[in-house]
């Protein structure tokens, strides 16, 4: 507790240094004025007249010190992340991927010749243990006491700094710490997580895959920050792939050739994005208060020369771990625009279709003014496109998401929390960031037929969604039994096989030209 609150309290100390600069400025500033109009009378004495003077010197150069002290305060600060993903308050010490990088760079050019490692870790294990068992609200309060822990080992460890990349690992730099200390370091942290997990009541245990590498390469030379992350993250994977039960790895260049296969696939993506060999299917949304069809989602597929269509899950996962996804998403937004524009021309029916965007675009790819750029050269109003984001944003991530989700709301673009129920955010989150639509994972009706929870806990998100004011979008909805049930717990659209499955562009028009549902709700159509 008193840790915590004196963290609280240095994360103002910007704020108090700039009211010292500010007061000893109005002080010395006061000082002069009322003297040169004669309000305060000199002393007549030479030499304490000089002593005052000195004294007012002082105190300016004073408050220009406490000036630039509270300037780099306020930098550092705002280089960290600034919410506890579950509670909401102010968490300091976890940077950002970009800030944690620049921070090693910095030091291991500082500390050349030492053993400074990076240990990166994803909890994404672990993450599914706790969520399959307390629910996500449970679950972002459990993440929070991981990041808890960071800040107890710092005080054994003064030398480590913390960070967390877009792709929800955490990263921890030690300075000048050999292997065994790393082993060291992580058992500590292992069981400082378990302790606090234990004294919160929780009966999980800790599992996740460390990696850990050298500044150094296997021939002495010095590597950046971002191939030592880099490295640590393939030694992590390469653990994975070996056990079970978590642990430690450390990076050999042997793991690198595995991951230069991973190299081979990105180059034919990037050329596959030249030459156009990404298809978008789309899967109508059926509007049960409409009774109509009244939107779609564009899917992406990869028409491979030699493998045939591919569906996202061979390459969308793997283009999430580098830039590569802020390029096909960017060029499925293009997509999308294009094609309505299309079907303007033909004098198509347009309905809004929403675009998945992964996290790394958003946060680092330039989306809106992409958005803008696609949109008037296609000429396109952008309240026919949505916005898809799946849900858990990183810690370092809300403030910024916030202020994305309002560009796009200037925009008119609608906003859509994708696979509601699925990740680890607490409920907070989605109050904070005002989303349009929320699309209820299609994990809910696996067993809705015989599980009471999950029925129950469907009917609470949709009524959470509409106090919110958020359109409820039900996925995977296979048949005509959970169209009753959705329909009369008050869900507002249904996207599913039931209806129909994603289609190529044309197949879509046609479905939407001649579909049954809408002349006839309760009948079936065979196109499936
Ligand atoms: P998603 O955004 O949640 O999309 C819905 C997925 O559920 C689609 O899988 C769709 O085919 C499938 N689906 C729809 N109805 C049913 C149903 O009734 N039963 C079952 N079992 N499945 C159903 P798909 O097309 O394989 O896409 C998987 C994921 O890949 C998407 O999940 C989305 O997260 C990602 N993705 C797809 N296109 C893009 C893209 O352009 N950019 C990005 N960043 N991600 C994409
Ligand atoms: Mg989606
Ligand atoms: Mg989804």
């Amino acid at each position: 507790m008193k840790q915590k609150k004196a963290r609280r309290h240095s994360g103002k100390k910007y704020l108090w240094y700039s009211i010292l600069c500010v007061m000893l400025l109005v002080l010395a500033g006061s000082t002069y004025v009322l003297m040169s109009f004669g309000l305060i009378p000199m002393t007549g004495n030479k030499t304490l007249d000089i002593i005052i003077g000195i004294l007012l010197v002082i105190i300016n150069i004073a408050s220009i010190v406490c000036g630039i002290i509270a300037f780099v305060y306020y930098k550092r600060n705002s280089n960290q992340i600034r919410f506890n993903y579950a509670t909401f308050e102010l968490v300091e010490g976890i940077n950002s991927e970009r800030a944690f990088l620049a921070y090693v760079a910095k030091d291991i050019k500082r500390n050349r010749g030492k053993a400074n490692a990076l240990v990166a870790f994803a909890a994404t294990r672990f993450k599914k243990i706790v969520f399959t068992r307390y629910g996500y609200e449970k679950g972002g309060e459990v993440l929070g006491l991981v990041y808890e822990t960071f800040n107890t080992l710092k005080t054994k460890y003064p030398h480590s700094y913390y960070g967390y990349d877009y792709n929800e690992n955490f990263l921890i730099y030690l300075r000048d710490t050999p292997y065994e200390q790393v082993q060291e370091y992580v058992n500590d942290l292992i069981e400082e997580i378990n302790k606090t997990l234990f004294e919160n009541r929780n009966e999980v245990k800790f599992v996740a895959d460390f990696g850990v590498s050298y500044c150094q390469n296997e021939n002495d030379e010095f590597i950046t920050a971002a191939s030592m992350l880099q490295r640590a993250l393939i030694a992590a994977d390469h653990g994975r792939a070996e056990s079970d039960l978590g642990g430690l790895t450390l990076y050999e260049p042997k793991m690198y050739e595995r991951n230069k296969r991973n190299v081979q696939l990105g180059l034919q993506i990037e050329r596959s994005l030249e030459l156009e060999q990404f298809e978008l299917h789309y899967q109508p949304k059926y509007d049960l208060k409409l009774g109509r069809f009244a939107g779609a989602e564009a899917l992406v597929r990869w028409r491979h020369p030699e493998l045939g269509l591919l569906s996202p899950a061979n390459f969308i996962l793997f283009a999430e771990q580098s830039d590569l996804i802020i390029k096909i998403d960017h060029y499925v937004l293009e997509k999308v625009c294009k094609q309505l524009d299309e079907w303007r021309g033909k004098g198509q029916r347009l309905l809004p279709i929403s675009v998945n965007i992964s996290k790394r675009t958003l946060f680092t790819g330039n989306i809106i003014n992409h958005l803008i750029k696609v949109t008037d050269k296609y000429n396109i109003n952008p309240m026919l496109l949505e916005i898809e984001i799946v849900e858990s944003p990183s810690l370092q991530d809300i403030l910024l998401l916030l202020s994305i989700v309002k560009k796009f709301k200037n925009l008119k673009v609608k906003i859509a929390i994708d696979d509601f129920g699925t990740g680890y955010s607490s409920l907070s989150y989605i109050k904070k960031i005002p989303f349009d639509v929320i699309k209820i994972d299609k994990a809910f009706l696996d067993d809705v037929d015989i599980d009471q929870k999950s029925r129950l806990m469907i009917k609470n998100i949709i009524d959470l969604a509409h106090i919110l004011d958020a359109y409820v979008v039900m996925e995977g909805v296979q048949d005509e039994r959970q169209v009753k049930m959705l329909e009369e717990m008050g869900a507002d659209s249904i996207q599913g096989f039931y209806y129909s499955r994603p289609l190529p562009p044309e197949e879509y028009q046609a479905f939407l030209e001649d579909n049954l549902f809408e002349a006839n709700k309760k009948k079936k159509r065979g196109r499936k």
